[in-house]
């Protein structure tokens, strides 16, 4: 890795922060092409109602396509899309996209269901933000009910008031709001009374120890406790397991997303799930693939 010095000198350097930084400048200059290249895709894994299966609604994840890395993690690009001030372009195309989708797949008759898109932080925070979704909704004459929000916890913290206005403003529009990663940041539990969020997301982190510890399966049945006590909807992320299925349903979880039932899929994919309108698992033999 060869950086220029000076007058048309070079100097390697190998330091692993070096070829980070190397790497997320690939990935930023790719980033500007890649709209234009059509190589974002959007990918729906499907939220269930977890005693009747149902599929109650989806979450839009974004993919990049790039035609040279295999598979560059949205973690990655977002965070430098941020940086970059790409993620608008970026965010406007997934909201687009998505609502154009549930749109299209309502007109074709197909089960109707809302569809959830990811905002980042810096994003939600922005003036124009609610004005770009309205408009939206607006050209793809989508019922706003059928277009989900999903915020981090960690966002709302940074600007609070601002943020609980800007919740209020989307369900004033009738939009829904979900709070996604419960747990993961500080998390003061009382704030929850002032964002009036539609659901609650627990991370997956925590549902990954069920079965294996104690202390999260605790975390796991008070967070679901108070959000019911809250009258908010709750639903776990990164199911992927049947113990961690009954766990869910013996404390009254009443949604789930994960691999057990469905990876993110793509659009065609999805549509088929759709037209069944929900998903039967055979637990016994249930075995979720690894990642390819
Ligand atoms: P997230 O919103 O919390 O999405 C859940 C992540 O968990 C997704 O990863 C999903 O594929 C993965 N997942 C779902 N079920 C399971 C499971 O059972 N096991 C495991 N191991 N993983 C599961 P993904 O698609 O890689 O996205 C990662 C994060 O990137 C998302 O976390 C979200 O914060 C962000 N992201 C994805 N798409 C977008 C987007 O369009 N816009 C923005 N701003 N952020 C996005
Ligand atoms: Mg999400
Ligand atoms: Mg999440
Ligand atoms: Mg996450």
């Amino acid at each position: 890795l060869a950086k220029v010095e000076g007058k048309n000198q070079y100097k390697a350097y190998s330091s692993v922060k070096d070829i980070k930084t190397f790497k997320a400048f690939s990935i930023e200059n790719s980033l500007h092409k890649a709209m234009d290249m059509k190589e974002f895709e959007l990918y729906y894994q499907p939220k269930i109602d977890i005693h009747t299966n149902q599929i109650i609604g989806a979450e839009a994840l974004i993919r990049w396509n790039h035609p040279v890395w295999d598979l560059v993690s949205p973690k990655e690009f977002i965070s430098l899309a941020e940086d970059t001030g790409l993620i608008i372009p970026i965010g406007t195309w997934v909201k687009e996209t998505a609502c154009r989708q549930n749109k299209k797949w309502q007109e074709e008759g197909l089960k109707i269901v809302p569809i959830a898109v990811n905002i980042s932080a810096k994003r939600f925070m922005q003036k124009e933000f609610v004005k770009s979704i309205e408009r939206i909704l607006k050209d793809v004459q989508l019922d706003p009910q059928f277009l989900e929000i999903e915020i981090t916890e960690t966002s709302l913290m940074e600007n609070e008031e601002l943020a609980i206005e800007v919740i209020r403003q989307l369900s004033e529009l009738g939009l829904k709001v979900s709070l996604d990663d419960f747990g993961t940041g500080y998390s003061a539990l009382s704030y929850l009374k002032q964002f009036k969020v539609d659901t609650i997301k627990i991370d997956s982190t925590f549902i990954k120890e069920i079965g294996k510890n104690n202390q999260d399966e605790l975390i796991v049945k008070g967070i679901i406790n108070l959000i019911h006590s809250l009258n908010i909807n709750v639903i776990a992320e990164g199911v992927e397991t049947e113990d961690q299925l009954t766990f869910l349903r013996e404390h009254k979880c009443n949604q789930v997303q994960g691999y057990l039932y469905s990876r993110p899929v793509k659009a065609k994919e999805f549509k088929e799930l759709l037209k069944k309108g929900k998903i039967d698992i055979n637990l016994q033999n249930k075995k979720v693939i690894e990642d390819f």
